[in-house]
């Protein structure tokens, strides 16, 4: 046997072959065998081999049970593709200062404060495949014992259908970036200098967060106002004998009494009696916002 295939790689040129039955010195076909059945070992049996593994490719591609579980897997994935690679931002600076002190945190709150439903929805959609992806990947490897990740490395120990399914699998929809470009470009426009940052899904929405926290710091500044009734404020006054608790100078006295948050509403003082006082208008404007956390207000 090994005599005979040794033999056959020996092999001369074709039109050898073709021409003469013998060639002798050349080729020695093992006994009994003639030019026919040498051609046909050669390229029969390939060929017969080829035709069976498309037969067995079409088998696999129409019933084979993984690949017909993976395509419905990859049906049912159903990434949301609408969403782009690469956001593109660009600001113009008005002073190389200014684009030193840059603050690009500072630039993606604004724009998602302008536009919190656009970014709220992109950040969701790259969120839910990524949530999508390692679910497809967990659901790839219990039924191909394979991690989607080497997808690209199709083994040629790998049976059939696990190399067909392999050349199925669902690339991840990349996360988007956003960048930003800060530009500052001298009076001429003889020089130009640049920064650049990128921020990913996780930073975006941590922006996004603090976008909410000011949303609810808003509301809760709205809510707190609106609790200052007609009747509370006669209440403090009342209670502080209708005097300025600074200067103690009364409406009498020609100044005009108001009724001041201790800790201001905007650094989150809350409308009750213990953080309310009677000040006079003088007082009040003097103190505006300023609160001292250890010292006298
Ligand atoms: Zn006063």
């Amino acid at each position: 046997m090994l005599d005979m295939w040794h033999n056959l790689l020996s092999v001369t040129p074709w039109r050898d072959i073709l021409s003469e039955t013998e060639i002798p010195g050349v080729v020695t076909l093992p006994d009994g065998w003639t030019v026919e059945t040498f051609l046909l070992a050669v390229v029969g049996i390939p060929l017969a081999l080829l035709v069976l593994h498309f037969v067995r490719v079409i088998l696999i591609t129409v019933s084979g049970r993984k690949y017909r579980a993976l395509r419905a897997m990859n049906q049912a994935c159903a990434f949301d593709r609408g969403i782009r690679e690469r956001y593109e931002y660009k600001v113009n600076l008005t002073s190389r200062k200014q684009l030193e002190r840059y603050d690009f945190e500072r630039f993606f709150l604004d724009e998602y404060t302008r536009n919190p439903q656009a970014f709220g929805a992109v950040l969701e959609s790259a969120l839910n495949n990524e949530k999508k992806y390692r679910k497809y990947k967990a659901d790839v490897e219990q039924l191909l014992g394979v991690k989607p990740g080497e997808a690209a490395k199709v083994r040629f120990f790998d049976p059939l259908e696990v190399k067909i399914c392999k050349r199925h699998l669902l690339k991840p929809v990349p996360p988007p970036i956003f960048h930003c470009t800060a530009e500052y470009v001298s009076p001429k426009g003889k020089t130009s200098s640049t920064r650049t940052a990128d921020f990913n899904v996780k930073q975006m929405e941590a922006i996004g967060k603090q976008y909410k926290r000011n949303v609810d710091f808003q509301a809760s500044k709205a809510y707190q106002r609106s609790l200052m009734t007609d009747s509370l404020r006669y209440d403090i006054m009342k209670r502080d004998n209708f005097r300025c608790v600074l200067c103690g100078r009364t409406a009498k006295e020609g100044v005009k009494l108001h009724v001041d948050h201790i800790l201001p509403v905007a650094k989150g003082g809350k409308t009750v009696p213990e953080n309310l006082r009677t000040l006079c208008d003088q007082c009040n404007l003097g103190k505006s916002d300023k609160y001292d956390p250890k010292g006298v207000n």
